[in-house]
């Protein structure tokens, strides 16, 4: 049996296809600018004598039925797929779940109506996630779609990390908490930590931190959520490539006292204008460490701003979990920037965290690897995430788990 993964954006539909046997990708690929004039179809798949073949093609894609009918039939014309029998689900990426979804869940009308209710949570996301949903629900209506929420993995949260210090009635009312995001990823590092540390990740105390142009760490418990850095929408906490994360309230009501300015444009400024574009002018890390590296102060203190709050939110989960088995890096950022994550580890030796230099310059290496040193009592691990193995896996034992129960 098969698994495809989608992950509908806006203007944009991302795909894999998994073989269940061993969670191989077959294919891969991309459906963007949706809508414009030429939109954009690139598509990777394995065929059948095992040799990896790509395509790229530009033609009018109108909307996200006729994006996801051109991957379906991509895939069978390319003969990754015989018959649509043979996938066992296609798991949509659901970046909000609200307080109401916890685990990965079967679409049908009511989770439809429950996902809508939360898209004030979530409005540039939640709509582009649903339309994915409907369409694969009214073309294949005979295979699950499963809703997978970027939120679920944090619904362990208890009360006194998920409320904010504001009026009981805007939670009571109107639901304003902490919901934290990237779950997804958090929850499928936490799981191959474990497996690097040889326990069961219910009895692993981890600090997670994914580090990519979105970024978010989160306390985990005994294989569970405890707290984390993305609050009601994933603006808050660290410095991200155009969010600015944490910040005073007050500087909100300064910009439109003082400055004029109205909701849309401050919005628009923590969210497109701030972060590591906002310190130095560049949002890529990459070319950040290059300028760095010629001297270049801004990019100097955006690596400095983003590693001091990395540091400040390992300190902080240290003292809630009060006990650390590992430490762990991913995300583009955490995947493959020794200076940020030696940075961000820098001066904790007394917290039992100790980086070896050598294995933090990755070279050539970019697997899952540990970079403390043996005295280390905490492990500092890097593990590349995978986002949509865990969606499919996910969504898989969803369906498992229904056809177990009606059996
Ligand atoms: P997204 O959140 O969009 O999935 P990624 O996880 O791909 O983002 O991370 C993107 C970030 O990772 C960018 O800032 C990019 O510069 C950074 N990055 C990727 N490769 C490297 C590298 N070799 N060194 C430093 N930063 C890197």
């Amino acid at each position: 049996m098969k698994v495809l993964v989608l992950n509908s954006g806006s203007s944009s539909i991302k795909y894999q296809l998994f073989e269940t046997h061993d969670w191989a990708v077959r294919a891969h690929g991309a459906v963007a600018r949706i809508g414009e004039a030429l939109s954009e179809f690139k598509e990777s798949w394995v065929d059948a004598d095992g040799t990896r073949q790509t395509q790229h093609v530009e033609r009018a894609i109108p909307s996200h039925r006729a994006g996801i009918d051109h991957i379906i039939a991509s895939l069978r014309t390319n003969r990754v797929i015989g018959d649509i029998s043979e996938l066992a689900a296609i798991g949509h990426r659901v970046v909000h779940g609200g307080e109401h979804f916890k685990s990965p869940t079967i679409v049908d009308e009511a989770v439809v109506a429950a996902i809508r209710a939360v898209t004030p949570l979530a409005p540039l996301h939640n709509p582009a996630n649903l339309e994915g949903i409907e369409v694969t629900r009214r073309l294949f209506p005979q295979v699950p779609s499963v809703a997978v929420f970027d939120t679920a993995f944090h619904q362990t949260m208890p009360r006194t990390a998920y409320r904010y210090a504001l009026p009981e009635w805007l939670y009571l009312e109107h639901r304003i908490r902490r919901y934290g995001f990237h779950g997804t990823s958090h929850h499928y590092v936490a799981k191959r930590a474990a497996a690097m540390l040889g326990k069961p990740l219910e009895d692993c105390h981890l600090i997670t931190l994914h580090l990519g142009n979105g970024a978010s760490a989160t306390a985990i418990r005994d294989g569970n959520s405890v707290d984390t850095s993305m609050g009601l929408t994933p603006l808050e906490g660290l410095v991200m490539g155009t969010r600015s994360g944490d910040l005073d309230p007050a500087i909100l009501f300064y910009l439109a006292k003082n400055l004029g300015l109205e909701m849309t444009a401050i919005e628009d400024l923590l969210n497109r204008q701030s972060g590591l574009l906002g310190i130095c002018g560049v949002n890529d890390m990459r070319e950040i460490d290059r300028m760095a590296e010629d001297g270049d102060d801004r990019a100097e203190l955006a690596i400095g701003i983003t590693a001091h709050r990395i540091k400040k939110y390992i300190g902080a989960y240290y003292a809630e979990l009060g006990r650390l088995d590992a430490i762990v890096f991913t995300g583009g950022i955490g995947e493959n920037s020794m200076e940020i994550r030696c940075r961000a580890c820098e001066g904790l030796e007394t917290l039992g965290i100790k980086i070896d230099d050598r294995s933090n310059f990755c070279g050539e290496h970019r697997g899952e690897r540990c970079i403390s040193t043996p005295e280390s009592q905490v492990r500092v691990l890097v593990i590349p995430t995978n986002e949509e193995l865990e969606i499919a896996q996910q969504a898989f034992d969803a369906t498992v788990g229904v056809a177990r129960a009606t059996q």
